[in-house]
């Protein structure tokens, strides 16, 4: 049916009509008062949402410009970093270090297992020189679905001293507590289409006190990504170059609601639905893909082993219009992923579980009992 698409991957996410609206408007200059006013709003409201007293630089990039400029800003070539990997967006992240000449010692885990904590520990503990100048972690690893232990990669961090972590909270920032100063995360990178319900156009960096220090005698080449003139103009609540205006009346509104619901309602509503669509699945007799106690709140991947996930998600679309994201890389056409982050609600996690069970009884599945998924879901719900 026309307008009537469910979108429930993980980025872009459903945008709420409040944002549709604030965004329909001529656009203003962005040298004037009014957006002034504007930019003033949305960095108190983006320093709430990253618990930080330090500015949130808003750049007009997608989350990979905005880990990008997370990296090249702290550090100089031939710098040696750690970067973790267990997914496509850790993959990447080592990929940009190297083609800035950072030597780049990769941490790897099986895609679908979680970064091990001790690995990053060892590796910082042997660095007696004090050589290695930042570790890159992926949090939510949104290609598998596998949250990373980003508190205990932290701390072994914290203890080593001298490096700064550089965190992609792409699908982690607005999904659960990333409390960015209490942790002393350095640099923090997020994306508009993910956890802020608006559309893709604005990336996100935040920056503490010793990341800016590092910032001062960082060497590798930036203009458009130099967090320092961002930071001057955000200062005097301005922007270095012209933003997406009539995404950033969209990200205004976002942030309102997003304190209207409060922080902790936030992260309970995302926690709830990650445990709502992993029983659900579970109950359909689906297997998932990762472990519970690794499960991210924004992504739950489904590896099926009866049916084709790609058959699963083409029927989908087709019958039901809801749009599922399917797997990268090697794990293409093997798993497919349900993304429950952002604008998301409970009647849709139960509209996709009651859509799911039919595709599956259309592709000749039926080892469950009628209306499993959908109960299972309502059991966590009621809870
Ligand atoms: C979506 C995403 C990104 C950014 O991807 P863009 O397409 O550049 O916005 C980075 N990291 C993770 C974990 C993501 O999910």
């Amino acid at each position: 049916m026309l307008d009537k698409q469910l979108l429930m991957i993980p980025g872009p996410t459903p945008v709420p009509a409040r944002v549709l609206h604030a965004m329909a408007k001529h656009p203003i200059g962005h040298r004037s008062k009014a957006y002034g006013k504007i930019q003033e709003e949305i960095t108190a409201n983006l320093n709430w949402l990253h618990q930080t007293q330090h500015n949130v630089q808003a750049l007009t990039v997608s989350g990979t410009g905005a880990m990008e400029a997370g990296i090249i800003n702290f550090l100089s070539a031939g710098d040696r970093v750690l970067v973790g990997c267990n997914g496509k967006f850790g993959d990447r992240w080592g990929d940009i270090a190297e083609k800035y000449g950072l030597q780049v010692e990769r941490i790897n885990a099986e895609w679908g297992k979680p970064l091990d904590v001790a690995e990053f520990q060892s590796k910082l503990e042997a660095d007696k020189e004090k050589e290695i100048k930042a570790v890159i972690v992926t949090h939510s690893e949104t290609s598998t679905g596998v949250l990373n232990d980003l508190e205990g990669i932290n701390k072994a961090v914290k203890a080593h001293g001298e490096a700064l972590i550089i965190v992609d909270a792409v699908t982690s920032l607005g999904a659960m507590s990333v409390p960015v100063d209490e942790w002393g995360l350095d640099v923090v990178a997020s994306g508009a289409q993910k956890g802020y319900m608006i559309p893709p156009g604005l990336g996100f960096v935040a920056v503490g006190e010793k990341a800016w220090k590092a910032y001062e005698t960082a060497t590798l080449p930036k203009y458009y990504l130099d967090l320092g003139l961002h930071r001057k103009a955000t200062a005097k609540n301005s922007t270095a170059f012209t933003p997406p205006i009539n995404l950033v009346f969209g990200l205004q509104e976002a942030l309102r609601m997003m304190k209207e619901e409060g922080l902790e309602n936030i992260f309970t509503r995302h926690n709830r639905l990650k445990k709502a669509s992993r029983a659900g699945v579970k109950a359909l007799g689906l297997s998932l893909f990762g472990a519970d106690e690794v499960a991210s709140p924004a992504v739950t991947a489904v590896m099926p082993t009866d049916v084709e996930a790609e058959k699963i998600r083409s029927t989908m679309q087709q019958k039901f219009d809801i749009s599922l994201a399917g797997g990268q890389n090697h794990l293409k056409g093997k798993i497919f992923r349900i993304g429950h982050l952002g604008f998301v609600c409970e009647r849709d996690t139960l509209t996709v579980m009651a859509a799911l069970e039919a595709t599956l009884q259309e592709l000749g599945q039926n080892n469950f009992t009628p209306g499993a998924g959908v109960a299972a879901a309502n059991q966590v719900f009621a809870g």
